[in-house]
């Protein structure tokens, strides 16, 4: 009867490859490691009669190897780099905006080194940390003033809380949004700590609606973009401009949520124009919040902008500093802001603007390019063909809005449990080294490619596809 010879931990963490994993993880990390690759060898050559003779040393390797593993798989990244292929631009569960280069280097900058975030180099005394950014914010919206928070959630609940504390705001029944996730904006305005006073209908307001709503317990008018629906058909909104009016002579804050919030014309860059910051601010909103990193293309965060006693009453408000930016968002707000001085080369510059218009032709060469080898890699099982699709703007900037894309349509040559196929195809995909997130459209796996620019990447890693379990019965 031979026996497996197994090695203590003190051999393994001695032998030559142990050696190399407690450099590469540290001694802590791999003892525990090991242990634990110890344990599995123990019980998994329990009561297991013969055996080859293995020689130590060569054990302990393996056990060390097996130690590695495990650690590098614990060492991956949590929060995996992904590639967009689901054809929505700002996609909320793959982090919305892509940052500008620019954005990327000034954040970095202000991780790597000690930074005047609240400090007046001139005087020498302490600063406000938003003033890196209030001049700019106000000069590309027109604002009087801006402060910057953690997003645009984070926006409306200082700014309810700070000037309705208690007291009631106006709203209509057709801008009562459910972003996703739990941000319900009746939710939000009851933890803010104000009372919601639901006005109109569904599907209609009326000027007259918000007047009559109007009493002695009124804080404010709060106007919602309704960023991912369209209520269509017989339908009222009163706009800013009509209700800024009425705002002004009942004395009370118009506040506009924006959502998306854009700076720029978007006319200008061949897509449908969407209301800008500088319109609601003309049309005589007191506040405006909105996003950074949805059309803005910018980090997360939420910015108040507007009439100055309301945004400094925002500012002074203790919850300010629960939900206040810190010093890598700023710098790459900053480097983000600056872009807008310089409208004409925004689509080069910010990925965002740049993934939205990019020209279709572009985007079709670069399917017909990779048709070829997506095909081979996925063999005689599927058919690989250029499809035309629709994008997405996402995040709820011009909902409904579609913009004409290409990209690659994947589809079983079996009917047969073709469902099943699709779905253990896009798990392949997922489980590319860079995971591939595409959608399922009507019997096809489509993958769009406006948002595409590592194309090497992509193509490099194709061949893993050929040697994953593509058909239906691989999947559980
Ligand atoms: C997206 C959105 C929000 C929430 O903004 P975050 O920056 O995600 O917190 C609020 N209101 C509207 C209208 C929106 O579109």
């Amino acid at each position: 009867m031979a026996k497996v010879a197994i090695p203590s931990v003190d051999e393994v963490l001695r032998g030559e490859t142990g050696c190399v994993v407690v450099a590469r993880f540290g001694r802590a990390a791999t003892l525990a490691a090991v242990r634990a690759a110890l344990e599995a060898f123990r019980a998994a050559n329990k009561g297991v009669g013969l055996q080859p003779i293995l020689n130590r040393d060569d054990v302990a390797a393996a056990i060390a190897s097996r130690a590695a593993e495990a650690l590098e798989a614990q060492d991956a990244p949590r929060l995996r780099r992904v590639l967009n292929l689901t054809g929505t631009v700002l996609h909320t569960n793959l982090g919305r905006a892509v940052l500008a280069e620019e954005a990327v280097v000034a954040a970095a900058g202000a991780m790597r080194a000690p930074a005047a975030l609240e400090y007046d180099l001139e005087t020498g005394s302490r600063g406000e940390r938003d003033d890196i950014v209030r001049g700019l914010v106000c000069e590309l919206t027109g604002a009087e003033d801006a402060i910057l928070v953690n997003n645009n959630a984070a926006a409306i609940l200082l700014v309810l809380n700070t000037l309705a504390l208690g007291r009631e705001s106006i709203v209509s029944r057709g801008e009562l949004i459910e972003i996703g996730g739990s941000f319900r904006m009746p939710d939000i305005m009851a933890r803010a700590g104000t009372r919601l006073k639901e006005i109109g209908t569904t599907n209609r307001t009326h000027l007259r609606d918000y007047a009559d709503a109007i009493g002695p317990e009124t804080a404010l008018l709060l106007k919602v973009h309704t960023s991912n629906y369209l209520v269509q058909g017989f339908t009222k909104e009163v706009g800013t401009n009509e209700l800024a009016d009425l705002a002004r002579e009942r004395k009370l804050p118009l506040v506009d949520d924006l959502g998306s919030g854009t700076l720029i014309d978007l006319a200008r860059h061949g897509l449908r124009r969407e209301r800008t910051v500088q319109d609601a601010l003309k049309d005589g909103a007191d506040l405006v919040t909105f996003s950074g990193d949805k059309l803005l293309g910018g980090p997360q965060a939420g910015f108040i902008v507007g009439r100055r006693d309301l945004v400094r009453a925002c500012a002074k408000n203790p919850i300010k500093r629960a939900v206040r930016l810190d010093k890598i968002r700023l710098a790459a707000l900053e480097a983000t802001l600056k872009l807008y001085r310089d409208p004409d080369r925004l689509p080069d510059r910010l990925p965002t603007l740049g993934y939205l218009t990019r020209p279709l032709d572009d985007i079709r060469a670069q399917a017909e390019r990779v048709e070829g080898p997506l095909g081979r890699a996925l063999g005689p099982p599927f058919e690989v063909g250029c499809c035309a699709c629709t994008s997405q703007i996402g995040s709820g900037a011009l909902p409904l809005e579609t913009i004409p894309s290409a990209g690659l349509a994947i589809t079983p040559r079996a009917k047969k449990q073709s469902g099943r196929q699709l779905e253990a195809l896009a798990a392949a995909f997922r489980r590319l080294p860079v995971p591939v997130i595409g959608h399922i459209e009507k019997g096809a796996l489509i993958l769009d490619f406006r948002c595409l620019d590592a194309e090497t990447l992509f193509v490099e890693q194709l061949e893993k596809l050929s040697r994953m379990p593509l058909d239906a019965e691989a999947e559980p």
